[in-house]
């Protein structure tokens, strides 16, 4: 197989990798992006149900802090809306008192959505690349230092490249591509204790006619102890004409089966809201630990945020050739579409400044 050559190569088409690939756009540098899924976005997963409601199975909310993201939306003439919770939210403390109305303290710090979605983001930062240099369903399985630079090899194709820039998740870098020269032990060992954020966790979405949960001061927001739901918000579009409600889920319920879980989650909606539940559109759900190109269980426990940002990632391998990036790589806010943003930033300076040197 002749190797495809190329000056950079990025693994992964994530939040992290199409910005880099942005923040690269003028740089004169030939960059390909190798994706295994069939589809860019990574932990961004937007889908429309069957009427076309959009349901985020992925990162949905951005908060003021996120001023790179926000920054980065606004040059992109992207607009954002906020995630309304109401006066009241329904609070279930534990199993054995009722669910109660609690007021909810006045929102002075909202979150907020993407308008559209956040697969929007995605979807504009990808249009600044060739269609071309995103190569889908191609699973990198091993990197190789060879006299030129580094050879990549994909499921089906070979990539011989100055540079790599690794956008997956540290932990699943370590533990699913094969380096011809093995990082040091304390490296290693770093990335195999960095969590994955939202690697275990479960999003599920039902889509409904009309908004039968909103009145006077609630507007679907519950916060539960007892389960399957942990918290759920409503998820209705900007123009308020497509209702939904979504949110999480306990980890644990990933064990049961998809028909189990939607069946324990109509049952503790029905005991807010009666019957009307079962007319759902339809049920969306993603379970994030089934999904091999994000999760892969942890040897040992690894706490979330657990060494985000560590210094490791600051530093470049395989003789100066070789990025570790990605959203848990960022100094702040590592996890959140924010930290994605700063890795980004910081591994496009590192290369700019090396070829304008
Ligand atoms: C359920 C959930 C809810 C979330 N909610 C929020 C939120 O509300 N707000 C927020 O700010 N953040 C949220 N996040 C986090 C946010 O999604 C991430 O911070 C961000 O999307 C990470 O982007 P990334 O590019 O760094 O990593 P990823 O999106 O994980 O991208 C890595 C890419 O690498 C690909 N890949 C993996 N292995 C290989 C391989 N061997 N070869 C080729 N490609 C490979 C993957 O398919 C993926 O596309 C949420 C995440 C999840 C899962």
């Amino acid at each position: 197989m002749t190797p495809k050559n190329t000056d950079i190569l990025i693994i992964g088409a994530g939040l992290t990798g199409l910005t880099i690939a942005y923040l690269l756009k003028d740089s004169n540098l030939n960059i390909k992006i190798v994706e295994t899924r069939n589809r860019v976005g990574g932990r961004i997963h937007t889908i429309k149900s069957n009427n076309n409601t959009t349901i985020e199975l992925g990162a949905t909310w951005i908060q003021r802090p996120h001023t790179q993201l926000l920054s980065l939306l606004s040059e992109l003439k992207m607009e954002i809306f906020e995630q309304k919770i109401g006066n009241t939210a329904i609070y279930e403390a534990n199993t054995f008192t009722p669910a109660q109305d609690v007021s909810l303290p006045p929102n002075n710090d909202p979150s907020y959505r993407i308008k559209g979605g956040s697969i929007n983001l995605i979807n504009t930062l990808a249009n600044f690349v060739d269609a071309q240099d995103i190569l889908l369903n191609q699973k990198v399985e091993k990197i190789e230092v060879s006299k030129d630079g580094l050879k990549v090899v994909t499921t089906n194709t070979e990539f011989l490249t100055k540079q790599v820039i690794s956008t997956v998740p540290p932990f699943l870098f370590s533990n699913s591509i094969q380096l011809s020269t093995e990082l040091q032990d304390n490296v290693k060992s770093v990335l195999n204790k960095t969590h994955t954020w939202m690697g275990e966790s479960i999003k599920v979405g039902l889509v409904y006619e009309k908004p039968f949960w909103r009145s006077t001061d609630f507007i679907g927001t519950v916060f539960s102890n007892v389960g399957p739901i942990t918290e759920f918000y409503d998820h209705s579009n900007f123009q308020d004409s497509k209702y939904a409600l979504k949110g999480f889920i306990k980890n644990e319920y990933a064990k049961l089966t998809k028909e189990k879980r939607l069946e324990m989650i109509l049952r503790q909606l029905k005991k807010f809201y009666g019957d009307q539940v079962n007319d759902y559109l339809s049920y969306e759900e993603l379970v994030w630990s089934d999904e091999v190109a994000t999760s892969m269980p942890y040897v040992d426990y690894v706490m979330p945020h657990q060494n985000n940002g560590h210094k490791v990632y600051q530093n470049t391998y395989l003789h100066s050739r070789l990025f570790i990036a990605g959203t848990e790589t960022a100094q702040n806010f590592g996890g959140y579409m924010e930290g994605s943003i700063r890795s980004a930033q910081f591994v496009a300076n590192e290369i700019l400044k090396e070829h304008q040197s």
